[in-house]
């Protein structure tokens, strides 16, 4: 594609406004020391919301404390200031507040906020494109963007902030079940309106099947729950208690069997003095990326044929409130764990047919009136169903990352084309880097590769 008259230009384009994208945007408002045009290209509005914020309703919580979610890792407290200024738990002590996990409806607002604060304090000048960007093309003079509104978009520095994609319900069959039967549970309106007497089948058990069942309950949900998934594992709580303090250096110098031994050894030796393994666990929290980077790569992916379910439940916890939810539900009867491959998917009638096979292969059906998709982030660059990062592969601007997970990127964000060269104008961050860093999908992570890609985009216009 050439440049034409109808190309409209800036200095730095941001592909995608979920927490990744805006974080980015406010970090080079920030610092910006001169007129410079910023877009921000995102199709679903307003900002900030992305999948994980986009909730409006109270019982989907963030999975890290309030004091943990700064989105600027110079200012730590930076979120619990925001719901301090904002009153937004009156009578809650800022300490409490610090250790609790709030609706995630804040986080979005907060992000907005903050953005806000940074226009009105910078010489640049932020410009908020509704489109959704199609296809990226390098030529000599910057990044073109075809957005899908129609119009070419030029920039010299381009951050690729694309966030999550969910996985398709992996049942032959599941495309000719009609809207109202099969859910998204990132359409979280939709769940919010499943009949309270509904009987409901869930695929997936993680995070995003107990956004899914809190809000069953919420809304009086008096029917069946069918939770079927590979492992039958359900999230683990978070949990109170002393912090760990053995020194998690030397697991970076074991290989994959080594350090499980090791965690399991960590957490015996933690639960006679009263700390929980939750708290062993969150000794290794700011080593993600390195624990992962120092395994061999056959050692990476023994890790996710056969570690990765186990991670998940330690790694990825979710408030104690939930967790009790979940956990009552099953004594009253009413959530029942099936451990199975799902293989099809009919609609026929009133009711959704599930046929799944169990561990030893032996079919099994689930019937309920309605399934809803909980199967979580897909990680692998070639299936995400976002046309941009299609085109980018199949033209080579960029490729897969390790273990074909995300896409490929370097050490310091810029992307790798198909033969591994990198391009210092375009910056990837967030979960698009995840073969390579593993840890790259909260915000803990996301706020210092935000920061380091504004330096980086500000660096190319310089
Ligand atoms: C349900 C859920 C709950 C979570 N809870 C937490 C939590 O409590 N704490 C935490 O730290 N992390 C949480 N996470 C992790 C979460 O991924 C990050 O915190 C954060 O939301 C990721 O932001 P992002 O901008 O990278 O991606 P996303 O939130 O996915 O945003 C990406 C944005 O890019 C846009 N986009 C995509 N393609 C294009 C295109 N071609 N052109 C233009 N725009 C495009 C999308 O419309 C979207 O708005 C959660 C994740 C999920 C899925």
């Amino acid at each position: 594609m050439t440049v034409s008259d109808q190309t409209q230009a800036c200095d730095i384009a941001i592909i995608g406004g979920g927490a990744a994208g805006v974080l980015t945007a406010i970090g080079v408002l920030r610092g910006a020391s001169g007129a410079l045009r910023l877009a921000i290209v995102e199709p679903q509005l307003p900002l900030g919301r992305g999948v994980a914020y986009a909730t409006r309703h109270p019982e989907h919580l963030l999975n890290v404390p309030a004091g943990k979610m700064s989105g600027f890792p110079d200012r730590p407290d930076d979120f619990l200031d925001y719901l301090v200024a904002q009153d937004a738990f009156p009578g809650v002590e800022r300490d409490a507040l610090a250790q609790a996990f709030v609706p995630r409806r804040h986080y979005a607002a907060y992000l907005r906020q903050r953005l806000q604060e940074a226009v009105e304090a910078s010489p640049a000048q932020l410009d908020v494109r509704a489109a959704r960007v199609v296809s990226l093309e390098k030529q000599a003079d910057g990044i073109v963007l075809q957005l899908d509104s129609g119009q070419p978009l030029l920039a010299a520095s381009v951050a690729l902030c694309t966030g999550n994609a969910l996985r398709p319900l992996p049942a032959r069959g599941a495309g000719a079940v009609p809207p109202g039967k099969r859910i998204e549970a990132w359409d979280f309106d939709a769940v919010q309106d499943i009949a309270a007497t509904a009987d409901v089948a869930i695929v997936g058990s993680g995070l995003s099947m107990a956004d899914s069942v809190v809000s069953l309950t919420a809304t009086g949900h008096r029917g069946q729950v069918h939770v079927l998934s590979r492992h039958a594992l359900l999230p683990l709580p978070h949990a109170k208690g002393p912090a760990a303090d053995y020194d998690p250096e030397p697991l970076l110098a074991m290989n994959l069997r080594q350090r499980v031994r090791a965690l399991r050894r960590h957490a015996a030796e933690a639960a006679p003095r009263g700390i929980p393994w939750q708290n062993v666990m969150e000794r290794i929290r700011p080593l993600g990326q390195a624990l992962w980077q120092s395994l061999s790569f056959d050692d990476q992916r023994r890790f996710l044929r056969h570690v990765v379910r186990y991670w998940d439940v330690h790694r990825h916890r979710i408030a104690a409130p939930v967790h009790a939810q979940l956990t009552e539900l099953r004594r009253q009867g009413r959530l029942h764990l099936h451990r199975g491959r799902l293989e099809t998917a009919i609609a026929e009638g009133a009711c959704v047919h599930l046929g799944a096979l169990d561990p030893g292969r032996q079919p099994f059906q689930i019937d309920a009136h309605c399934v809803i998709n909980a199967t979580g982030v897909e990680m692998r660059a070639q299936a995400m169903r976002n046309p941009l990062l299609q085109q980018m592969l199949g033209s080579g601007a960029a490729r897969p990352g390790p273990h074909g997970i995300g896409i490929d990127s370097a050490a310091d964000g810029c992307l790798l084309d198909a033969d591994g060269i990198a391009e210092p104008r375009v910056q990837v961050v967030g979960s698009l880097r995840i073969g390579r860093l593993w840890e790259s999908l909260a915000v803990p992570e996301l706020r210092g590769q935000a920061q380091q890609a504004a330096r980086s985009l500000l660096g190319v216009v310089a």
